[in-house]
C-alpha cells in the first residue's frame, strides 16, 4: 500500500501498515515569534515539511502522523503568539501518543524535532516509551542535527557565529524557499543575544565547521532579555537557494537514519538477577 498518511488510512489499513515494519514518523513543533520577518508557524512548515517531503520519497517505509503544532515555549511568552505547553504535560501528551500506537502494534517510532527546547522533553518520550515498552524503539532527532543538514548549511552559510540561531540564516532560508509570501525580507535585522561572552558563546542551530559547541552552563533566560525582535542570529544573509539546498539534506539525511533504524534489531531484555 502507498497511503502513508496516518490519518488518511482506515483501520483495517492502519492494521495492514502496522505489519509492514514501517517507522512511524511523529514531526513535533511550536508556534512562537521568529523575528519581524517569520509567521510564528515557522517551526511548524519546517518540521512538516521535512517529513511530508521524505514520506513521498518512501512511502511503503512510513506511517507519517500529523505534525503535533504544540511544544515547550514558556520562555517566548513575551511575545504575542507564542502558544505553550508545559514540559511535563508535553511529556505525557506525547506519551500516551507513543503508547497508542504500540497498542496498534507498531514497533518502531521516529519523533522528528523543529523546535529547541522541545527536545529535552522529546529526549524523555524517546527513553520512556522503550522502558515502558521494551520490544520497541523510539527515537527522537532535531533536524537541524541531521549529519547531511550540517555539512550542507557549513558549506553554504555566509552569516558568522552565531547566525544559525532563532529565526536566522538557516531558518529563513528554508521559510524563503517554502513560503516566500510570509517572509519580509525588509523587516529582518541581525539581532545576536548580546550578553554573549566567552563561557556563554554564541548558539548556533548548527555550528560553523571548527567552532567550539561547548557551552558550559546551560541556561534558557526569557527570550526577550536575550533579543529585541524576537530574532537571535543573522537572517539578512538568508537566501531561497540555501533554504532549498538544506531542506534537501534534510531530506535525504532522514531517509538515511529511517533505513538504518528500521533495521535495528530490537533484541529481548536479559534479567541477570
Ligand atoms: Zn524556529
Amino acid at each position: 500500500m502507498t497511503k502513508f498518511l496516518y490519518v488518511e488510512m482506515t483501520w483495517p489499513e492502519i492494521n495492514e501498515v502496522m505489519k509492514e515494519n514501517r517507522v512511524v514518523l511523529q514531526p513535533v513543533a511550536t508556534i512562537e515569534d521568529h523575528g519581524r520577518h517569520l509567521p510564528i508557524v515557522t517551526d511548524v512548515l519546517i518540521t512538516d515539511t521535512i517529513c511530508r517531503r521524505t514520506a513521498e520519497r518512501i512511502p511503503n517505509e512510513i506511517v507519517l502522523m500529523p505534525t503535533q503544532y504544540h511544544g515547550y515555549s514558556p520562555h517566548h511568552m513575551d511575545f504575542p503568539g507564542t502558544i505553550t505547553v508545559k514540559g511535563p504535560t508535553l511529556l505525557e501528551y506525547m506519551l500516551d501518543i507513543t503508547r497508542s500506537l504500540i497498542h496498534h502494534g507498531f514497533r518502531r517510532i521516529l519523533l522528528v524535532n523543529g523546535h529547541g527546547s522541545n527536545a529535552l522533553w522529546l529526549e524523555a518520550v524517546a527513553r520512556l516509551t522503550i522502558v515502558e515498552h521494551p520490544d520497541t524503539l523510539c527515537g527522537m532527532l532535531s533536524w537541524w542535527n541531521i549529519p547531511e543538514v550540517v555539512e550542507a548549511v557549513n558549506k553554504m552559510r555566509t552569516g558568522g557565529s552565531g547566525s544559525t540561531d532563532h529565526a536566522a540564516e538557516a531558518e529563513t532560508s528554508i521559510m524563503l524557499a517554502l513560503r516566500p509570501d510570509l517572509v519580509d525580507m525588509s523587516l529582518a535585522e541581525k539581532d545576536i543575544n548580546y550578553q554573549i561572552s566567552k563561557y556563554f558563546p554564541p548558539v548556533d542551530l548548527i555550528y560553523p565547521a571548527g567552532a567550539s559547541k561547548r557551552v558550559t552552563p546551560k541556561m534558557m533566560p526569557y527570550w526577550s532579555t536575550r533579543s529585541k525582535t524576537g530574532t537571535v542570529g543573522d537572517p539578512t544573509s538568508a537566501t531561497q537557494e540555501k533554504g532549498e539546498a538544506w531542506i534537501e539534506a534534510a531530506i535525504t539525511g532522514l531517509i538515511g537514519i529511517l533505513r538504518e533504524f528500521k533495521t535495528f534489531e530490537i533484541r529481548d531484555r536479559i534479567d541477570h538477577h
